[in-house]
């Protein structure tokens, strides 16, 4: 595993896979936020200067539009710049992407929740779903598990990675929905940690992976191991308000040519299981 990190973004390289996700200084990459993140000529500055350092055309990024529901997009090239350029915002009501072509990168925005991606080894499909409490709660990435396996993964050739999200010691609640969501709905008693005085952490990645161990999903789980809240080159929804900027990540198989101008990369100790 081999991680890049520049001031514009995180790269995380696994064999033929590439993830970045942006840093707080590449700025928000989120259209029509509330607040401070109105201005769409900034957010296609941000998406050029993006383009620019990773390397990555943005008539090859797609992006789907929130909308914390659990419709997943099938993609291909057609769909290339939507949610990037400012004049493609077409793709509402979708939280997830699934390709089977190869260097196209599918995109979604984040700060706290999890960009989830499975890859299939042999197959060269891929997909990204967008996994805060509720997406976990629709079993999201168990879906987009599902609907992989049904265009023809075997589940043995999949492996997940959990892109830069926010940790349980930064997740805590007291609202009394969320702990019923994780104890009672999901029936994932350890993603619920007491912190005294009513409160607690919320681990979503446990939950995460226990909806894919429950779906039938075997094997390899990569972490990027970046809590975006205790992290400060992230934003972070829980440690700054809702109208902070919104990261992107965005995942792609590739054949093989380095789509970087100049990585620097540097080797890493292993993902953590
Ligand atoms: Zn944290």
């Amino acid at each position: 595993m081999l991680q890049e990190e520049s001031p514009w973004y995180v790269r995380f390289r696994h064999e033929e896979l590439d993830l970045v996700t942006t840093t707080r200084k590449n700025g928000n990459m989120l259209y029509g936020a509330t607040g401070s993140c109105l201005d769409t000529t900034a957010v296609a500055g941000n998406y050029r200067r993006l383009g620019e350092a990773s390397g990555i055309a943005l008539e090859r990024m797609v992006r789907v539009l929130l909308e914390h529901g659990d419709k997943i997009l099938e993609a291909d090239g057609s769909s290339g710049g939507e949610g990037v350029l400012p004049d493609r915002q077409n793709l509402k009501g979708f939280d997830g992407l699934i390709t089977g072509e190869r260097g196209l990168y599918l995109g979604i925005t984040t700060a706290d929740c999890f960009p989830v991606v499975i890859q299939d080894r042999r197959k060269g499909l891929l997909g990204i779903v967008h996994c805060g409490w509720r997406g976990i709660a629709l079993r999201l990435e168990a879906q987009l598990f599902r609907r992989m396996v049904a265009l023809g993964c075997r589940p043995e050739n999949m492996r997940v990675i959990y892109g830069p999200g926010i940790c349980p010691d930064c997740y805590v609640q007291s609202d009394a929905l969320l702990k019923r969501v994780f104890q009672d709905d999901l029936e994932c008693p350890r993603a619920v940690i007491p912190r005294g005085g009513g409160y607690y952490g919320i681990d979503l990645q446990r939950a995460s992976r226990e909806n894919l161990r429950r779906a039938g999903f075997p094997g390899e789980i990569l972490d990027a191991g970046i809590c975006n809240s205790c992290d400060p080159r992230f934003f972070s929804v829980r440690r700054e308000g809702s109208e902070t900027g919104r990261m992107v990540t965005l995942a792609a198989l590739w054949n093989g040519a380095d789509p970087a101008p100049d990585p620097g990369e540097r080797a890493l100790p292993p993902w953590a299981e």
